[in-house]
């Protein structure tokens, strides 16, 4: 192998994510999908639009489902950029505004995507400390050499910043992008995007993948001033003008225009969520105050590999983080109420077990 491929080949150290197991009876809680199926009518505008149009390319500028998300957040077409799922809307954000030669900073414990991309794209990079209580410390934040990415809600911690202090962040970074991944904003928190009306260095990323139930169809959003979004869509066009597929954009727009049913799912995961929290502390877990689809819980005195290895073993999947900082952690997604009652069922008897 060349020098230049060899050194190109050790840059890009891939992403991981958690297992993704296809075989029936699995319960997996462990890579913050939806437990409840897509919007009836996302999957009624899906099915139509496979009857009629697979023959021809999709929009390049996706107009249809901009126009319907930004009715959503009350903004214009001009202010959403749409992409294949979030993970590619934050890879061309890394694209635009991030520089190889200025050090750009996330927290330390946070998504694992991050260092990948600015490996890949040779952008230096400070990994910043979460303070004691694993919140972000936003002071840290300012005065970046070359810009900010951080998820509000902190993934895997669960924790929420407030939007004051994302306002500070964005105030002490002029001339410096700072994009918030909101992933998991839906499960009961606020938005930082109406923020993006008052500072234009701010970009707010989200996701169809959690709160909509559409992690197999691969659509996200950047949502911020028309001149950062302009300059993704540059980005996308020097790749694939076509990132998003038709049955995609069809899907996703109807999901957008579901509202009662988004409510009423993202309320009964709220609300499972709080129960479940409940039910771990009782077992002695320590669970960090969650604002998303899942729960970061350590136990008093079981190990966390130990419990990931043993409720894997009875067909249970949640996360665990082999990383020095959180290695006590597990991260546990939520899911029904009956998926939850079984996974309380297994980790039980695993307790019992080991006592
Ligand atoms: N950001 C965070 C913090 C995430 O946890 C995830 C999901 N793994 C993503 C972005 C990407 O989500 P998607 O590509 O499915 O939109």
């Amino acid at each position: 192998m060349s020098k230049f491929w060899s050194e190109m080949v050790k840059r890009c150290e891939p992403y991981v994510p958690g297992e993704q197991l296809d075989q029936q009876n699995i319960l997996k809680l462990n890579t913050n999908e939806n437990p409840y199926p897509p919007s009836p009518i996302a999957i009624e505008a899906i099915k139509e639009e496979l009857d009629r149009k697979l023959n021809l390319y999709p929009s390049p500028t996706v107009d249809q489902l901009r126009n319907e998300a930004a009715k959503y957040y009350g903004l214009s077409k001009e202010n959403i950029f749409a992409g294949n799922g979030s993970d590619e809307v934050l890879a061309f954000s890394f694209m635009a505004f991030f520089e190889p030669g200025r050090k750009i900073r996330f927290p330390m414990i946070s998504y694992s995507f991050y260092p990948v991309y600015a490996k890949l794209f040779n952008i230096p990079y400070e990994e910043i400390e979460l303070n004691r209580d694993f919140s972000l410390p936003a002071e840290a934040f300012f005065q970046s050499e070359g810009g900010v990415i951080f998820p509000n809600p902190n993934a895997p911690t669960s924790v929420y910043l407030e939007l004051d202090a994302i306002k500070d962040i964005a105030e002490n970074n002029p001339g410096q992008i700072v994009i918030i991944d909101e992933a998991y904003i839906d499960f009961a928190s606020i938005s930082a995007i109406s923020l993006t009306k008052t500072y234009d260095n701010v970009l707010v990323v989200q996701t169809m993948s959690k709160s909509r139930s559409l992690a197999g169809l691969r659509v996200g959003f950047a949502i911020g001033n028309p001149d950062l979004i302009e300059a993704l869509y540059r980005i996308k066009d020097s790749f694939n003008s076509y990132t998003i597929d038709r049955l995609a954009i069809a899907g996703a727009t109807a999901a957008m225009k579901d509202i009662e049913y988004f409510n009423h799912t993202t309320q009964k995961i709220v609300q499972t969520r709080e129960w479940a929290a409940a039910e771990m502390k009782k077992r002695g877990f320590h669970v960090l105050p969650s604002a998303t689809n899942f729960i970061f819980a350590c136990h008093y005195s079981k190990n966390a590999a130990d419990l990931y290895t043993g409720l894997k073993r009875e067909n249970v999947l949640v996360r665990y983080f082999n990383k020095s900082e959180i290695d006590n952690f597990l991260r546990i997604t939520i899911g029904t109420d009956e998926d939850m009652k079984l996974f309380f069922e297994k980790l039980d008897s695993l307790i019992r077990k080991a006592s």
